[in-house]
């Protein structure tokens, strides 16, 4: 039969992942610190836990997902040796450092650590849409991963713990990029009266067809190589910059969304790779690479 899961925590998310098990059949003991949130999900069939303890002990499989890392340590070392045994999976965002660490602690009570970052809002749990990302023990990750996948596409990334937090902050720092250019987006055509529902059609068409750009800007960062060919130079797209924070001005917006990547725009041509690509910015941003 169905491995018994337990899901501590009961937010959004939490509350999303408990669904998924029930639906699928797993027995599924859930806990939250606030115990009203567990009403809803009693209803439909999960057996509730009064503490964190408590439901640890009922299933083989532990689920954790709350704020952060901090409320994920308030909640698992009151538990110590009684993780002895169990597969954690710990979908709870945070830091490599973060993962790497829990990790270790986990293993010095006999648990059976993995980590994992979710690339999906609650209602995509379950859906095609959803996948997610694991990095820790590659047992957990092969002994339970009908029960993963039930979440989402399930992508593991290797044994060091921290693999998925990076990754998961690599993809999530790209969205908040596309995300603060909608925001200045809609903020400068509604300073001249454009609704941003007028606008958004022609916003997602063109983010689609920009999407593109990351496939060539790997290939450029990872080779050094940040020549253009015959598409959009640098001091190009730098002179046109000083457009964006200039509009922002004559229409009373702040730029302050959209202002810090044509500074570092300006650096890099002042630097002289005016004739390179945008991809060059990654230079002034002090990363090495592999085998640097
Ligand atoms: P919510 O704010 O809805 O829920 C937060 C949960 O954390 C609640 O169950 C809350 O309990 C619990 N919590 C907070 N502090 C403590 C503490 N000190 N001790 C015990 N429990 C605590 O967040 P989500 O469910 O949306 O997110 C949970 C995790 O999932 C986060 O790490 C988030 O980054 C990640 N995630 C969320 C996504 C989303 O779109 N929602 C997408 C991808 C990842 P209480 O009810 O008692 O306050």
């Amino acid at each position: 039969s169905e491995t018994p899961v337990t899901v501590l925590g009961l937010g959004d998310m939490g509350t999303a992942l408990a669904r998924a098990l029930m639906k699928a059949g797993h027995r599924t003991t859930v806990w939250n610190r606030t115990a009203a949130k567990a009403e809803a999900l009693a209803a439909e069939g999960a057996l509730t836990a009064a503490t964190a303890g408590e439901a640890v002990a009922a299933s083989p499989l532990v689920v954790v997902c709350l704020l952060d890392y901090d409320s994920v340590r308030q909640v698992l070392e009151p538990l110590g040796d009684a993780l002895s045994g169990k597969a954690v999976v710990n979908l709870t965002n945070g830091t490599p450092q973060q993962a790497r660490d829990l990790a270790a602690w986990a293993a010095g009570h006999g648990a059976h650590y993995l980590d994992g970052g979710i690339m999906a809002v609650p209602p995509m749990i379950g859906t095609p849409a959803a996948f997610l990302l694991y990095s820790g023990s590659p047992d957990v990750f092969a002994d339970h991963r009908a029960v993963l996948d039930l979440f989402g596409e399930s992508h593991h990334l290797g044994e060091d713990p921290g693999r998925a937090p990076l990754y998961d902050l690599a993809l999530l720092s790209a969205m908040y990029g596309m995300f603060s250019g909608v925001l200045h987006a809609y903020a400068l055509v509604r300073s001249d009266g454009v609704a941003a529902a007028d606008v958004a059609p022609l916003l997602g068409r063109w983010l689609t067809a920009m999407s593109g750009a990351a496939d060539g800007f790997a290939q450029q960062i990872d080779s050094g190589d940040h020549a253009t060919g015959v598409v959009s130079n640098l001091a190009m797209q730098s002179a046109g910059f000083v457009n964006f924070t200039g509009s922002a001005g004559d229409q009373g917006i702040s730029p302050e969304l959209i202002a810090p990547i044509g500074d570092l725009m300006a650096r890099r041509v002042a630097d002289g790779h005016g004739h390179e690509g945008l991809s060059g910015l990654v230079e002034l941003l002090g990363a090495g690479g592999p085998g640097a």
